[in-house]
Parts: C-alpha cells; sequence; structure tokens
C-alpha cells in the first residue's frame, strides 16, 4: 500500500525539507579541499540540533554517521571521517532528518575544486539531469515506473550504467516507505501514481557498470569496476498542481 498523506503532513514533510535544504547549501558551500568528511557531517550535526530535528540516518540499522559522504567510485552510504577532500574529487551528500515525525531525504553530488576532469562533470550533470525528468514524470497521470524509465533512459544514452542494488522509496513517517522506486523500468507499469503521494526520487549512476560491491565496513557502496558514481535526490510530493519539491 502507498501511503497517501494530507496537505498537513505535506506541509510538514516540507517542513523537515527546509531543514535539509538549509544543511545541503551548508555543506555545497564548505565542500572544499583539505576538507574532511566529517567537518562536513559537523557541520550538518549543529544545523540539525538548531533546527530541533534529529538525523534520520544516525543509529539506522546501525550506521554510524550523521550523513552519507561518498567520494568518487564510492555509490551511497559511504561514512564521514578523517579522509580530506581533494581538488578533482567528486563526493555525494546524503542527508536525511526527521522533525516532528516527519522525515525528508534529499543527496547531491558536488565537484571538489576547480580541477574536476569533465568527465566527472558531465556525469554529475546528466544525473542531476535524469533526477528532475524522473521528478517531472511523479503525476497522478503517470505510472510508477514513468519515473524510473524517463531516469534510466537518459542516463543509458549517455552509456552510463543505473544502480540496480539500491532504489528510490516512499517516505513521509518514515524514512523508507513503500514503494521501492528503481531508476530502471519498463513505461507504462507499476502502479498509478495519485495526489498526496511522497517519494524519495534519488537516481545513483555509474561512469561504468551498474554493478556495486560493499565495501568490509559493511556500509559503503563502491563500483565494481571502481569507475566514478554520481547520486542527486529530492523528496517530492505528487500534489493537483503536479510535482512539488519538498528539499
Ligand atoms: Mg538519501
Ligand atoms: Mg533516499
Amino acid at each position: 500500500m502507498i501511503d497517501i498523506k494530507s496537505e498537513i503532513e505535506i506541509k510538514l514533510i516540507s517542513e523537515s525539507g527546509c531543514v535539509v535544504k538549509l544543511i545541503m547549501e551548508e555543506l555545497k558551500r564548505a565542500a572544499k579541499p583539505g576538507v574532511t568528511t566529517a567537518d562536513l557531517a559537523r557541520k550538518a550535526d549543529e544545523i540539525i540540533k538548531k533546527s530541533n530535528a534529529r538525523s534520520a540516518f544516525k543509529g539506522y540499522r546501525g550506521f554510524p554517521g550523521v550523513i552519507c559522504t561518498s567520494l568518487n567510485e564510492q555509490v551511497v552510504h559511504g561514512i564521514p571521517g578523517d579522509v580530506r577532500l581533494s581538488n578533482g574529487d567528486i563526493l555525494s551528500i546524503d542527508v536525511g532528518i526527521e522533525k516532528n515525525g516527519y522525515y525528508a531525504d534529499s543527496a547531491i553530488t558536488v565537484a571538489v575544486g576547480d580541477r574536476v576532469a569533465e568527465k566527472a562533470l558531465a556525469l554529475i550533470e546528466v544525473t542531476e539531469k535524469a533526477l528532475y525528468l524522473g521528478i517531472e514524470k511523479a503525476r497522478e497521470s503517470s505510472r510508477l515506473f514513468d519515473i524510473s524509465n524517463a531516469i534510466q533512459t537518459l542516463a543509458e544514452s549517455h552509456g552510463y550504467g543505473v544502480v540496480r542494488g539500491f532504489v528510490g522509496h516512499g517516505i513521509g513517517k518514515s524514512l523508507h516507505e513503500e514503494p521501492e522506486i528503481p531508476n530502471f523500468g519498463k513505461q507504462g507499469a507499476g502502479p498509478r501514481l495519485k495526489n498526496g503521494m511522497v517519494f524519495a526520487i534519488e537516481p545513483m549512476i555509474n561512469e561504468g557498470d551498474y554493478e556495486v560491491e560493499i565495501l568490509s565496513d559493511g556500509w559503503t557502496a563502491v563500483t565494481r569496476d571502481r569507475k566514478l558514481s554520481a547520486h542527486f535526490e529530492h523528496t517530492i510530493a505528487i500534489t493537483g498542481d503536479g510535482p512539488k519539491i519538498l528539499t
């Protein structure tokens, strides 16, 4: 069952989304060469505390970080630590919070410094564009996998691999609700979308093959071929006026 949220619930999710957005803006500015991923997590933690919110990730199935920071070939679920950002890195930052019982979740991939390779910048650009094409399909007239198909079609047209092992999700009263939202799928298939559904749509796109593996820390997902990966995510609501981005 895909939960339908009331207008009041969507407003509460968007209040959580505002906190996520604030953190993202701060971390985008802060992600400079020489900064550690733990520094970024500390900045996120400060804003979370000031906002009377709570990290949705810390403690989730034992995840140790306040946010996820995934560098270069890391796809998702990287743990903030002592690693220093270098000029030329790409860094995916994933932030999820809960406030007043409602969750919001968002991710971006940023270029660190001014020496990021063209091919890395292109991967970032296409992944972000894929997110917005997917969001555009989040309407009452669509089926769930129309979102998936829009993302897959764009990514594969550039020769990229669409990660299979991790997917988007419903969100609201929990971090992960039904349905699962794969970034690959058939147009015209899947459940009919309805106003009031709230989704976290999150393409994870690899420069090479879509296969991933998990490092020995039990969390960090990396591309099997160790080529780059990018990740963008927004929490959105399907409304009578179309898709509304809440993060
Ligand atoms: Mg996320
Ligand atoms: Mg998510």
